[in-house]
């Protein structure tokens, strides 16, 4: 539709060194060319032996052809499964395993990892070796999965599939145990592209920065399948970098950025974006973990951007809850309003909680998941009774409607009967200045129950010295109270953190078996 509409427009940009030349000399992916693309990768497709619903594994960083392939991939009925660049190999065999893969490809990055990961599998999978960067489609070869006659892709008449049909298997972060492979349809897509472009008021005079990896959901949906349906631009970054980005942001005239809290906390320990023509900019939103509220703040006021907070999960196609657009309606701390769907609190019997009143976030829409690959048991934990989707998270809704996470209940920490959120604690100690890094878990004590106890990561020792244990204890006290004070701090070089960055605080107490 998009191709109908705007075939000339400029859709996929490569963020390399000379991008204003390429971009002006026609070198980028128009809608035209992506719909020429997915058509003839469609014919490869069918060519290589596939049929619809079979899987293919992208293991790429972003680039106009690790997009063109993902979408590609969808476009003609197949299931497509991003692969995450920084699995570590045991993880990675077992996903490639369980995805039930036929083809992956793969780039120079990736393919040693692959090739040691694919060495112990009894699997058949093709591997097509290709550049996230390349601007021309590689050559399938045929894998020949399927025996007899059966229909293939070319032999589809009409639309290669309807909504129901699932288009993506995106693995879940691992944060908490081994990483769920989450069934997301066409239908589950479109409408979290549809809610995104109509929450943050986008449309084709807008532009991204594509630096979150779309082996993630946020990455995949906000900033590839959320422009395709508001007909944006995205800028694609292979990754993340502190010292380039504003000059990207500035050179390629983005209007809105996405980021996720560590990205926040590089930039504000980053340079001035001085001498950079920022005036495009809209807003900067942040999703994935909890946005610490001092370094919201401090984002805001010295590069002069609002930060939209928002909440998703890769079982709900990306976001749930978002900070409204208007800025003087958005709230620090908090996850905002649900965003395409309904969200509640409910208490341990399932029962709807009462304004200010803590239990655990479940959600209900059209974005929310088919259910997990291959583990029945874990989809049905996931679901209430009556069909809510449970976030696993523990928060509570505000008398005007906003949202707040706390934690994850399997992080939670209860001493001596009382609940007490990790995240709380986490906080306080960022607010000390010798604090870079922080998170609060809970051991077994004999007295309580559970004690709490924090890891923290030390700025480099300035002037003044690097703060000793008692020096936190006392501003702890001071922060939380005597009884939210850790019992012990414990100093570490950086804290455990899985594939998408984030810290998994479990493995601080008890390392989770390989
Ligand atoms: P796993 O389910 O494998 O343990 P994961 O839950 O980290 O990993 P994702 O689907 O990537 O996998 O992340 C979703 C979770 O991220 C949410 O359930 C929530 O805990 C957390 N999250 C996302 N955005 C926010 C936010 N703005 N504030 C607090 N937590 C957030
Ligand atoms: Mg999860």
């Amino acid at each position: 539709a998009r191709a109908e509409q705007y075939p000339d427009k400029p859709f996929l940009l490569n963020c390399t060194d000379d991008g204003d030349r390429r971009e002006a000399s026609g070198a980028a992916v128009t809608f035209a060319v992506l719909r020429e693309r997915c058509r003839a990768l469609e014919s490869e497709f069918h060519l290589a032996g596939l049929r619809p619903g079979d899987v293919v594994s992208v293991f790429m960083p972003n680039g106009i052809q690790t997009a063109a392939l993902l979408l590609g991939a969808m476009y003609s009925g197949l299931v497509v499964h991003p692969l995450n660049l920084l699995c570590q190999p045991s993880q990675l065999r077992y996903i490639v395993e369980h995805s039930d893969t036929r083809m992956i490809f793969d780039c120079d990055e990736t393919k040693d990892a692959l090739a040691a990961a694919c060495a112990e599998s009894r699997r058949r999978v093709a591997i097509v070796h290709t550049a996230p960067d390349a601007l021309e489609l590689p050559a399938l070869p045929a894998c020949a999965v399927h025996e007899g006659g059966d229909d293939g892709l070319a032999d589809v008449s009409g639309p290669r599939c309807g909504p129901s049909d699932i288009a993506l298997l995106m693995y879940t972060s691992g944060t908490t145990g081994a990483p769920k492979g989450v069934l997301l349809s066409h239908g589950n897509l479109i409408a979290n592209a549809r809610n995104i472009s109509a929450e943050h008021r986008l449309g084709t005079e807008d532009r991204v920065l594509a630096s979150l990896p779309l082996y993630h959901i946020n990455g995949l949906v906000v900033t590839l399948l959320a422009p395709l349906f508001h007909a944006g631009s995205v800028v694609m970054t292979p990754r993340f970098s502190a010292r380039t980005f504003w000059r990207d942001v500035a050179r390629h005239g983005c209007t809105w950025i996405n980021v996720v809290p560590t990205i926040v906390a590089y930039l504000l320990g980053g340079d001035e974006p001085s001498g950079l023509d920022l005036s495009a900019l809209k807003f900067c939103r942040s999703a994935s973990a909890a946005l610490p509220s001092d370094h919201h703040r401090a984002f805001e006021s010295r590069f002069g951007i609002g930060i939209i907070e928002t909440m998703g999960m890769t079982e709900t196609a990306a976001p749930v809850f978002s900070n409204p657009y208007e800025p003087a309606r958005r709230r620090i701390g908090s996850i905002g309003l649900p965003s395409g769907g309904e969200a509640k609190v409910i208490d341990r019997d399932g029962r709807e909680c009462a304004a200010n009143e803590p239990g655990e976030i479940v959600l209900r829409g059209e974005q929310v998941m088919r259910g997990y690959y291959k583990r029945p048991d874990e989809t049905a934990k996931a679901f209430t009774k009556d069909g809510w989707l449970r976030t696993g998270d523990l928060g509570y809704r505000d008398e005007d409607g906003y949202f707040y996470i706390n934690g994850r209940s399997k992080e939670l920490i209860i001493k001596g009967g009382e609940n007490i959120a990790p995240r709380e604690i986490d906080e306080a100690l960022l607010r000390h200045p010798g604090v870079l890094d922080a998170a609060a878990v809970g051991v077994p004590d004999s007295a309580y129950g559970q004690e709490i106890v924090a890891f923290v990561v030390r700025r480099a020792a300035n002037g003044t010295g690097a703060p000793g244990t008692e020096e936190l204890l006392a501003h702890c006290l001071r922060e939380l109270g005597r009884y939210k004070t850790p019992k012990e701090i414990r100093f570490v070089s950086e804290l455990p953190r899985g594939p998408s960055g984030k810290v998994q605080r479990l493995k601080l107490v008890e390392p989770a078996p390989d």
